[in-house]
């Protein structure tokens, strides 16, 4: 493994990045200019924009939800990967040279590679695409997606294509376009004989598998001819540094808007699933390419799913009902709880797959299937106690034990409820009998399991701990602290001369304090600096404290036309006058428990004290009154 990304890199990359650019991407911004830039957040459900995108500062801020942070957060948020991974990325796009800090015979990793490869692939995709239309061979293509119901421009839509089965074709392309023999290999997109390069997929119909953010990272070939050479019915890209089969999901840059915004997932199983679920108006479906759904798809769809920290929505698998699509259910079930309650399964009563059934019954078939979805536990529950013969009493007591360890997945208890009525009525005993079998099963967690991929912890509704809470930073005693600070978080170089003047007592709420300590080992800059918040943020390792500093990048200051000097240090002066206050108050306190005559030196003391005090809090105040005046 490299090393640390040095820091002077992150820097520059941090720079260059532009946020907005990056963004949109994945949401259309409105507005322009320096100004804040709004667009529907991609991390809730929302009908009007309350995402903000402030490309001055670098920074984003949804009003929604809550979720912010600088274009590295962005990008890791929503493609689900690494700092590391976002800052090479960026980097990439953005013509960042990265050094590592490396250990000692850490290799190089080749960073300019990822912008190559998905080049080469989208040279790749757009060559296989005509070929499907204007080659001879490509009829048979052709033939096979208008048999399953597609015609040109759902094809096109999808960006189906034909490899032609000359074995060379593409290579000749690529290497004509520039595309060198590694970087085919690298991408496999081209194999090596002892002859040269050949291409990987011949004579097949593909389809191009791309990342959320449109770009292709590899293909799904299906065999089309008897004499082809290889046999299996389906090949995938193998394993590249972009292809990575445990989180690619067919159709997730068709589906990712919708299924944000629709808060639903449809997993399917194969490529022509997808598109007849999205001609047939399910534009929410997606599918794993050539392997089983598994934990890191969950966590791909879970992040679209996100509403800042709880997972809303539903994912609905299409299983065929086979031992595979059953297993896959089972793991999933064995994930976290709240996936488990809002999973279900779309099961056609035929076994007729999306395709299948909306060749044989149209459109309107598609849509009911996946509306007429049952929740996976109950799915699940019938498939465990189908194992039994319920009519005799022994079995029945083993179906009980055998589903009500299903339960231990689920901690709301609502829900755990509803699930244990579920079981009476489907085994055939009293309700009573089940909650019984289930407390049993509580109070041995690790003996009683009968499936051992389900690890999940026994947690009842009403022990979960209780999450602390302190006072709200939206209160408005923290109005004066919060706006202050914005101004120097939005103007740090007109803050520069004044924040000496302040210190950490000034804030009085945990994140104002903490923020102000980062914005101090950070320091100022004399001049406007649009990555300035970012470095800052990278000072921060609490996301709350993260998120105040997101907020106040972006909100708006109240202020008529640009924010000046005076305002700014009639922003921090009030806060200082605050402070002055608390103490006046305090020496006010200590003063009426003093007495006069016998402690008169102390009394003086703070009698003095206080005057002074006054005196600065006056001061104070005038200059935050001449602040607002303009
Ligand atoms: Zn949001």
């Amino acid at each position: 493994m490299a090393g640390r990304i040095r820091e002077d890199d992150i820097a520059t990359v941090r720079e260059r990045a532009k946020i907005d650019e990056v963004v949109e991407q994945y949401v259309t911004l409105r507005g322009s200019g320096g100004g804040n830039r709004v667009g529907l957040c991609p991390f809730h459900d929302e009908k009007s924009p309350s995402f903000n995108v402030t490309p001055s500062r670098g920074m984003y801020y949804c009003f929604g939800c809550g979720q912010g942070g600088d274009v590295f957060t962005f990008l890791r948020e929503v493609e689900g990967i690494t700092f590391t991974e976002a800052v090479e990325r960026l980097a990439g796009r953005f013509d960042v040279t990265l050094r590592y800090e490396d250990g000692p015979g850490a290799p190089r990793r080749d960073h300019a590679q990822r912008g190559r490869l998905i080049e080469a692939n989208k040279i790749a995709a757009e060559f296989f695409a005509e070929q499907l239309t204007s080659s001879s061979d490509g009829v048979a293509g052709r033939r096979f997606l208008h048999e399953r119901g597609f015609d040109q421009a759902a094809a096109a839509k999808f960006g189906v294509g034909f490899a032609p089965r000359s074995g060379e074709a593409l290579v000749a392309h690529l290497r004509a376009r520039g595309v060198t023999e590694d970087d085919m290999v690298k991408a496999d997109l081209a194999g090596v004989s002892s002859r040269g390069a050949y291409d990987r997929f011949r004579g097949r119909l593909l389809w191009p598998i791309r990342e959320a953010s449109g770009d292709v990272v590899g293909f799904g070939a299906r065999r089309m001819f008897d004499d082809d050479r290889v046999d299996a019915k389906y090949l995938n890209t193998r394993e590249t540094p972009l292809y990575k089969k445990s989180q690619v999901l067919y159709g997730v840059d068709l589906a990712r808007r919708e299924i944000s915004r629709a808060s639903q997932a449809v997993v399917v199983e194969g490529y022509t699933d997808v598109m007849a679920c999205h001609e047939a108006g399910v534009t929410t479906a997606v599918a794993t390419c050539g392997t089983a759904f598994g934990e890191e798809h969950g966590r791909v769809l879970r992040r679209l799913l996100l509403d800042h920290d709880a997972f809303r929505g539903e994912v609905i698998f299409t299983f065929d009902g086979d031992e595979a699509g059953q297993n896959a259910a089972m793991r999933a079930f064995g994930g976290d709880e709240q996936f488990v309650t809002q999973t279900y399964v779309a099961v056609e009563p035929t076994g007729q797959d999306p395709c299948d059934l909306r060749l044989s019954a149209g459109d309107a078939a598609v849509r009911e299937l996946i509306a007429s979805r049952i929740p996976l536990y109950r799915f699940v529950l019938s498939n465990v106690v189908r194992q039994f013969d319920l009519d005799r009493g022994d079995q029945r007591v083993n179906a009980v034990r055998e589903a009500v360890s299903l339960l231990t997945s689920v901690r709301d208890r609502s829900k755990r409820d509803a699930f244990v009525r579920e079981i009476a009525s489907v085994v055939g005993v009293e309700v009573e009998e089940v909650r019984d079998a289930a407390r049993r099963a509580a109070s041995r967690p690790s003996t009683s399991a009968t499936t051992p991929t389900r690890q999940a912890p026994v947690v009842h509704a009403d022990e979960e701990p209780e999450v602390p809470v302190g006072p709200s930073l939206g209160e408005s005693r923290f109005h004066d602290e919060r706006e202050a600070l914005k101004a120097v978080v939005q103007q740090p170089h007109l803050a520069a001369d004044l924040v000496g003047d302040l210190d950490r007592d000034d804030f009085t709420h945990p994140s104002t304090a903490a923020l102000w300590d980062a914005i101090v080992a950070e320091g100022l800059p004399s001049a406007p600096d649009s990555s300035w918040v970012s470095k800052v943020a990278a000072r921060i390792d609490d996301p709350t404290v993260q998120h105040v500093l997101s907020l106040l990048a972006v909100d708006t200051m109240v202020s008529n036309g640009e924010p000046t000097a005076l305002l700014v240090g009639a922003l921090l002066a009030r806060v200082q006058e605050l402070t002055t206050l608390r103490r006046i108050e305090g020496v006010k306190s200590r003063l009426q428990r003093t007495n006069p005559v016998d402690e008169a030196t102390e009394y003086n003391r703070m009698f003095g004290e206080l005057v002074a005090l006054e005196a600065q809090r006056r001061a104070l105040r005038e200059r935050a009154i001449s602040g607002a005046l303009f």
